[in-house]
């Protein structure tokens, strides 16, 4: 069989937007406005709503509560109205994976249905640090843009997720990790010192494109933002988009939290060919926008990533070149060495290379860490997050959910 290439994927691919809801809805990532209208259909009179949804707020994002008889503050009888109505579901945890370096990703299945479709996957990593813990969450199943270099652009389903998907994510970490009010903190290596919060930061950088996916990203961050609940401040939240340019001055005016752009090469020509996007939204009109973007400032900077790749995009006149090209734009530069996937045929750059582009950068005024790859050992590292399980028997996937439902 000759093997597909990037065009056939694009050719492949299958929006699947036919998704079918399950019959009885969670109340998991609706806005506050969204959960007012479940109380009316709850019965609760329209005087009364502000105060429930404000309720019933602080039983989901700050104690965490899985039932609704959890809610002791809540009237019995309204209660068992939201049951006979609603649930408080989460995605479902099939896999839990925990690296020696304390990195845990979670494999996680949707509810609902696509007819003739297997069950809908996406993955959800978390990365623990000794004073802040970053979730990397995902906002479609599959992306429909083909990165060359990016393992999720190679999935043939894509469907957007719900809000309550988006936030169902912070959901299970927050339950994984006994990080809501109450909850017994998980212990294991790696996880933040006692008093910090475990899930503290938010990235939007794992399966999908957010910005192709506005309304949904916009409400679930508004959620995971408020004050009340969540309560994670949106400049502890990054947005990284692939370029999708008219979508950008929206994302400042309506979510406001910080921007990443996953920039990866200074010229169009090769940039055409890493992000195909490029195409449609040149690198000149990507930067614009950036300078564009409310409320930056050298506290406020724009995160340009840059994947490095063996012979690609990783000359020393390259990392002049990039310097160059942002000039003027509040930026900090991210060199993420290259995750390689199997059937990839990008290298990573060799260390030697990394550490003297980065040296260029940094002497131009940059501080440029170099992501450290974090959670190898489990293929939760940047752009490997394809639900790797997918290619395990039967036995093996139970094997997995069995471990993750005993520790
Ligand atoms: N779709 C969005 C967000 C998800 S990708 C975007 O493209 O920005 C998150 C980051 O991982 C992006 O910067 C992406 O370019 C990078 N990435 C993808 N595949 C990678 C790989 N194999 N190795 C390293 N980084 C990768
Ligand atoms: Fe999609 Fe981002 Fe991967 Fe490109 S890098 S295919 S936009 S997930």
């Amino acid at each position: 069989m000759t093997p597909l290439s990037q065009t056939d994927f694009a050719l492949e691919k299958l929006p699947l937007e036919r998704y079918v809801p399950p019959a009885k809805p969670s109340l998991v990532g609706l806005t506050r406005a969204e959960l007012a209208g479940a109380m009316g259909e709850a019965g609760v009179a329209p005087g009364q709503r502000k105060m429930r949804v404000q309720q019933l707020w602080h039983w989901l994002y700050v104690r965490g509560a899985r039932d609704f008889d959890e809610m002791t503050s809540v009237s019995k009888d309204l209660r068992a109205a939201l049951d006979a109505r609603f649930t408080l579901a989460r995605p479902e945890v099939v896999a839990e994976q925990v690296s020696a370096d304390g990195t845990r990703k979670w494999l996680l299945r949707l509810p609902g249905e696509v007819a003739g479709e297997r069950p809908h996957e996406v993955e959800c990593v978390y990365i623990p640090e000794s004073d802040r813990g970053t979730l990397c969450l995902s906002s479609q199943v599959g992306c429909t843009l083909n990165c060359s270099f990016c393992h999720t652009g190679t999935q043939r389903l894509v469907r957007n997720l719900t809000a309550g998907e988006i936030v169902g994510q912070i959901m299970v970490a927050r339950d994984r990790l006994g990080d809501f009010l109450g909850a017994e903190r998980a212990t294991g290596p790696g996880l933040p010192t006692a008093g910090e919060r475990c899930v503290s930061n938010i990235v939007m950088m794992g399966m999908g494109e957010p910005l192709y996916n506005f309304e949904a990203v916009r409400d679930a961050l508004g959620v995971a933002q408020d004050g009340d609940g969540l309560a994670i401040s949106r400049r502890r939240i990054t947005l990284s988009t692939s370029g999708v340019v008219p979508m950008i001055p929206r994302a400042g005016d309506e979510i406001g939290v910080m921007l990443a752009i996953s920039l990866h090469a200074v010229r169009d020509e090769l940039r055409d060919e890493l992000v195909p996007l490029n195409r449609k939204y040149p690198i000149a009109e990507l930067l614009d926008a950036c300078r564009n973007y409310p409320g930056l400032s050298n506290a406020r900077r724009i995160t340009f990533e840059y994947v490095m790749l063996k012979g690609v995009n990783d000359s020393l006149a390259d990392a002049k070149a990039l310097v160059r090209l942002l000039k003027g734009i509040p930026a900090k530069i991210n060199l993420i060495p290259f995750n390689p996937w199997p059937g990839t045929k990008y290298e990573c750059s060799d260390w030697d290379r990394i550490e003297k582009f980065s040296e260029i950068v940094f002497n131009a005024g940059y501080a440029s860490p170099v992501r450290t790859p974090r959670g190898r050992d489990i293929l939760a590292a940047c752009g490997q997050l394809k639900s790797a399980t997918e290619k395990l028997s039967a036995r093996e996937r139970l094997a997995l959910r069995a471990m993750a439902m005993t520790d």
